[in-house]
């Protein structure tokens, strides 16, 4: 069982920042510099109270006015050149930090994006879109704020706080036993406070990646929504969301501010007290005014500093979860595991096509254990053989494709693509070998020209442009606009269902692969496109291998064989003829898909 949300929320720890070690590692050189930087800056500030300390003690109280005057400038050109490196270090520290949290902050998106695509379906459907691009923006912005500016405000605070205390102990080591045993009191709540911001720091980026994920699954179906009229009640359910979402950060925030109140108040508490004791202690004699401004001057920075890691800490707590999070996406392993070492398959033969054996498959999704989508299903296909697959809907046609495919691995029987067994082959060998035409085809918001090159990333334009030909789609894409340089898709021109079904071919056929996977478009298509579509799908069926899940006349004709399939079963093999003459499911559904008339 997956652990709940506040398990793991609690398992948060500043220790999980490690994750991270891998990209920082590459730029050890750079973290070493600015760590110089920053260790230059924290010197230059706690030089500033003994450049004080001086100016008090010799510039003031110096006997002679003349001598006085001289001194006083020397004092301050002393704390102007204080003043002068910090702001130099300071820079470069600034610089060098930022530069480190954007660039690992690139490198972890596109980390976590890579590994992204790489998973197969069954990973798309436990997690919704949204959270992922949640995770890609929001999750790695928070480790982004840590690395680029906490962090180093914390190793800075780190060091001006160590340095202003061993001072401190140097030079007053009664008072600094005291301020001491504040201090204690200071950090040890701040701890407790800790825990509960982390806490709600996790839940808090929980709920926003809950509203990602509603807002970007309403958005990819603006027709539905508007069509419905439930544009009220989306925004109704995402407002709730985002409701949740400010409720939790409203905890965190209320959580944090008592931090901050308390931090603040016993800050300002342990300051007077420090400076109560040096008033005494310059009455009496004991130091001289230039100690006390020194000293005043350390515990400052000490009890700033102090005030500054917790808050820092907090932010470290924050990135914690956020890293957890993101680790836990990078740690998911696809159930489509790549074969540690991968069988080649043959070379192609070109114009004979593959040969496909499915032997004794059972198959049933992830998502549904005790329904099985394949049961005991065989067909062998030989080379350059056109298959249609027909059956109702749910029978499991498309279920053939997507294990072919290997976006699942079966449960039980066996696949071999070129008679090698698809779980023993390398995914990119296979899937190189198989074209998919998908019933509803993907237009990428690019020009037509790169629509179709997706195919094949190296093809030239002209021969971009011969696979159009072949496809029947060269004659619309020419009348469009801009021609091959028109764009296409979300931002550009929408095609028909059958021109974006030719783009798909055309893409297919640029690929070549020798075996050939069709999902025919259901939806019924003018006669003028029908005639190219179908026009396209022979030539892109001539001399390959072709499965293709038919749901037009002119379609199962064309097939060498016709397998009928029922509730993941093959029920019966043949031609039209054949299995029209049987008057069996075939002719049934053919009579309803392809208007025929029942056999008598
Ligand atoms: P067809 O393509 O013949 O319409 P499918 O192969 O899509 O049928 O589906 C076969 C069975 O598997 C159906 O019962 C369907 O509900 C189920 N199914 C399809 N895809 C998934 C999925 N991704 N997760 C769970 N069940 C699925």
């Amino acid at each position: 069982m997956p652990p709940s949300e506040a398990q793991r929320a609690a398992a948060a720890t500043p220790r999980s920042l490690a994750g991270l070690l891998p990209y920082l590692s590459p730029y050890r050189g750079r973290i070493a510099l600015a760590l110089v930087f920053l260790v230059l800056a924290a010197l230059a500030t706690l030089a500033f109270p003994v450049a004080l300390k001086l100016l008090i003690d010799r510039g003031l109280v110096a006997a002679d006015p003349g001598e006085r005057v001289l001194a006083l400038r020397e004092h301050f050109l002393a704390l102007f050149a204080v003043g002068a490196a910090l702001g130099l270090f300071s820079a470069a520290r600034f610089y060098m930090v930022t530069w480190l949290g954007e660039r690992i902050t690139a490198d972890l998106r596109n980390a976590v994006y890579a590994h992204v695509v790489q998973q197969s379906p069954e990973f798309f459907e436990a997690t919704q879109t949204g959270e992922v691009l949640s995770r890609l923006t929001t999750d790695t912005t928070v480790v982004q704020t840590v690395v680029g500016s906490s962090l180093s405000m914390g190793l800075r605070n780190s060091v001006m706080g160590a340095g202003a205390l061993v001072a401190l102990i140097v030079t007053n080591p009664y008072v600094m036993a005291q301020v001491l045993g504040i201090l204690v009191l200071v950090v040890l709540p701040s701890l407790y406070f800790g825990q509960r911001v982390r806490k709600l720091s996790r839940a808090s980026q929980d709920r926003v990646a809950d509203s990602s994920a509603i807002a970007a699954e309403v958005l990819n179906a603006i027709p539905v929504v508007q069509g419905f009229v439930q544009e009220r009640r989306e925004a109704v359910r995402f407002a709730d969301s985002t409701e949740r979402a400010f409720d939790t950060a409203r905890k965190r925030t209320r959580v944090r501010s008592l931090l901050v109140a308390f931090i603040i108040t016993a800050t300002f508490g342990t300051l007077l007290w420090g400076l109560y004791q040096g008033t005494q202690a310059v009455l009496a004699g004991q130091i001289t005014a230039g100690h006390l401004g020194q000293t005043v001057v350390f515990v400052i920075i000490l009890v700033s500093s102090v005030a500054v890691l917790a808050e820092v800490y907090g932010d470290l707590l924050r990135a914690a979860g956020a890293t957890e999070r993101l680790m836990e996406l990078l740690a998911t392993r696809s159930p489509v595991a790549e074969p540690a070492a991968p069988r080649p398959l043959p070379p192609v033969r070109p114009g004979h096509g593959a040969a496909v054996a499915l032997s004794h498959v059972t198959f049933h999704y992830p998502s549904r254990p005790t329904q099985p989508a394949l049961v005991d299903f065989s067909l062998v296909v030989r080379p350059g053989e056109t298959v249609a697959l027909v059956g109702p809907s749910g029978a499991g046609k498309s279920t053939v494709f997507q294990l072919l495919m290997r976006f699942y691995d079966t449960t039980r029987g066996r696949i071999e693509v070129d008679g090698v067994p698809v779980r023993e082959a390398s995914l990119a060998a296979l899937r190189a070998r198989i074209g998919l035409v998908p019933q509803d085809s993907t237009v990428f918001s690019t020009t037509a020209l790169e629509n179709i090159r997706y195919g094949r990333p190296d093809a030239s334009d002209d021969e971009v442009r011969a696979a159009a030909r072949a496809a029947f789609a060269h004659d619309f894409i020419t009348a469009l606009p801009e021609g091959y340089a028109t764009y296409l898709g979300e931002r550009g021109v929408r095609l028909s269902g059958g021109q974006r079904q030719r783009i798909a071919i055309a893409r297919a056929m640029l690929k070549n692969p020798p075996l050939l996977l069709l999902d025919e478009a259901t939806s019924a298509l003018d006669a003028e496109s029908e005639r190219m579509v179908q026009a396209a799908l022979e030539a892109a069926m001539k001399d390959r291998t072709t499965l293709v899940i038919a749901h037009r006349l002119a379609t199962v004709l064309r097939a060498d064989r016709i397998v009928v399939m029922e509730g993941g079963r093959i029920v019966d093999i043949g031609t039209h003829d054949e299995l029209v003459a049987r008057d069996g499911l075939y002719a049934r559904l053919a009579a309803m898909q392809f208007d025929l008339e029942p056999a008598a």
